[in-house]
């Protein structure tokens, strides 16, 4: 990887194989594994990530909202695709595009079914939502008989499979919570499954489902931020990779005089003679207010720089006066090492969040 010369995030490709590989090595070999992409791929570039996975012999893919997985099928994603969160409006353009859609309530199966008879179609791939306690979306176990119902009524649409979300499988201390959802989620595929003619693909975990609960795995499990290198847990952590690397470079340096201040609103006084660098990037790039004076840093010749005055939306001042360094020196937001997660926990975040704020303004780089 060469020196940064502007803000880019560079995407290792070889550390996205190292994940799935680990995230396999936890699964039966029967078992498949979805690769959530959603956010573009938590940021990393969705096309580029779902054409390496799909080279890997990855089995499915998920995005949140229908024009995601427009741009996967764009770029020569061949593999399913599911919709995790999809609206009756653009419903014409998923089957137009073989989309499978989840279906997390009567209105959305009711709108599925119109747009699937308009378009001619016969047994299109549907996967039905179950809310067994993140109470987020999905159908409650005594929907069962009337979903039953509108699925014997037509052969517009099949379900492909069932499905769940867990609302807290990273916490241990929620045992008994998932365990109860795990249940629930059995209790209503048996209850499914007897009436159907054929078996659905049966899912509920994500990447700490995946870790944490084994005995949940059933047809299939769901990844996300373990592809991209974090699980939850330092424990796991330590078998990841992070695959993204967010790097920028200081444009100038500057020496400014006890009692000055510094940046917007004069949020930062200098109580000695304090020098600065200022990097191009900002809460335009995603790196949020929350980060400024003193809360974020970055890390500059191996030394850590924190963030001092506010973020403007396009640059961020650092406190450089114990770090040899020049205009021009690269500088590290989040590597392997300084990891996004790290980075995140300063403002009571996770790397959830920092990875998918990185906006798209800032210049993805793929190594493979
Ligand atoms: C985002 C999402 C996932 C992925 O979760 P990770 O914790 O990133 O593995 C899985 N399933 C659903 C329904 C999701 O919305």
């Amino acid at each position: 990887m060469s020196k940064a010369q502007e803000t880019i995030l560079e995407i290792d490709l070889k550390a996205l194989k190292h994940n799935f590989e680990f995230i396999k090595s936890k699964l039966n070999n029967e078992t498949k594994l979805l690769a959530v992409v959603k956010a573009f791929a938590y940021g990393s570039g969705a096309e580029e990530v779902a054409l390496y996975l799909q080279n890997l012999k990855i089995d499915y893919f998920a995005v949140a909202y229908v024009y995601e997985g427009v741009s996967l099928r764009k770029a020569g994603v061949t593999l399913p695709i599911l919709v995790l969160h999809p609206q009756p409006s653009n419903f014409n353009l998923a089957i137009e595009y073989h989309l499978e859609p989840s279906i997390y309530s009567t209105r959305i199966l009711d709108y599925f079914i119109i747009a699937a008879k308009e378009n001619k179609q016969n047994n299109y791939p549907v996967h039905i939502k179950f809310n067994t306690g993140l109470n987020r979306l999905g159908f409650l176990e005594t929907e069962t008989a009337s979903i039953l119902k509108q699925l014997k009524a037509t052969h517009a649409i099949k379900v492909k499979s069932l499905f769940s979300h867990l609302a807290a499988s990273e916490d241990l201390n929620e045992r008994s919570f998932t365990k109860n959802q795990i249940d629930a989620f059995k209790s209503i595929i048996k209850k499914f499954i007897k009436q159907l003619e054929y078996t659905p693909i049966l899912h509920q975990c994500n990447t700490s489902g995946i870790m944490n609960y084994p005995e949940a795995h059933f047809d299939m499990v769901r990844s996300g931020i373990g592809l991209y290198g974090f699980g939850n847990n330092p424990e796991i952590d330590k078998h990841l990779k992070p695959i993204a690397t967010l790097k920028t470079v200081i444009s100038q340096i500057h020496t400014i005089k006890k009692g000055e201040t510094l940046g917007y609103n004069r949020a930062f006084t200098a109580i000695k003679e304090t020098k600065t660098a200022t990097l191009p990037i900002g809460h335009a790039d995603g790196i949020s207010r929350q980060f400024g004076n003193g809360k974020g840093y970055v890390i500059i010749n191996s030394k850590t720089a924190p963030i001092i005055g506010n973020v403007c939306m396009d640059m961020i001042m650092v406190d450089v006066t114990l770090i040899k360094c020049n205009e021009g020196d690269e500088v590290i937001v989040f590597d392997k090492e300084h990891t996004a997660e790290n980075l995140s926990e300063t403002i009571r975040s996770i790397s959830y969040e920092l990875l998918t704020a990185v906006s798209q303004r800032v210049k993805r780089v793929f190594y493979r």
